[in-house]
């Protein structure tokens, strides 16, 4: 299942809940981060590309750096994104290649629907929650407004996503109102997984 929703939606929370149950959750964000991590062929080859302007003093990847100069400009974010997609393509397929047969699989993916990736899974859940609550949940977390906006502006409308998901959670409750849903969705997900082992 794809699991995506923008940000301060609760599509963390939501992943939690489903790897607390059982789910094999494979965080989008965390393949990002680790395939430019100290030491790997990705941060060499963001380097040589971008130069030592987007390295921190440890020799790490400087994100913000990076990120004002791909936020600018469209081409540098096209060699970006040249180097890092296919590394983040292939660590995905490895980490799904390991999984245990008949097992629950979630993708935590922020930008699935701005990706066209909703065709790749069984199932597409949409988290979502009024715009106000989650700039106030998201500033609670330290995430200026403005901030908050931009990124909002710059993701998928609630529109859009809602036409690719095949399931919703509506997430301007609780969080007790959050783990109930969550049972239901995962009584859901059981049911069609069964389903499917059964079809063969
Ligand atoms: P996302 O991963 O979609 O950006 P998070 O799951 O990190 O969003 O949620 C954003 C913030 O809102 C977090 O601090 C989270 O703990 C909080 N949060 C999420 N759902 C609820 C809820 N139902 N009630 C209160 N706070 C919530």
């Amino acid at each position: 299942m794809g699991l995506t929703g923008g940000i301060g939606s609760g599509k963390s929370a939501v992943s939690a809940r489903l790897a607390a149950r059982g789910a094999a959750v494979i965080d989008a964000d965390r393949i990002a981060r680790e395939v430019v991590a100290a030491g790997t062929l990705g941060l060499a080859a963001v380097l040589a590309e971008f130069g030592p302007d987007v390295a921190a003093p440890d020799g790490s990847l400087d994100r913000p750096a990076l990120g004002r100069v791909v936020f600018a400009d469209p081409a540098a974010r096209g060699r970006l994104e040249a180097i890092v997609h296919p590394l983040i393509r292939s660590e995905t397929q490895r980490r799904i290649a390991g999984l245990a047969p008949g097992g629950i699989a979630v993708h935590d993916i922020p930008l699935l629907v701005e990706t066209g990736a909703t065709g790749t899974y069984d199932l597409v859940l949409v988290v979502e929650a009024p715009c106000e609550l989650r700039l106030s949940r998201l500033a609670e977390r330290g995430l200026p407004r403005e901030e908050a906006l931009a990124r909002m502006a710059s993701q998928a409308s609630d529109e859009q996503r809602r036409a690719a998901a095949d399931l919703v959670i509506d997430n301007g409750g609780s969080l007790d109102d959050l783990d109930s849903r969550v049972a239901e969705v995962w009584g859901e997900l059981l049911t069609r997984r069964d389903a499917k082992v059964a079809a063969g």
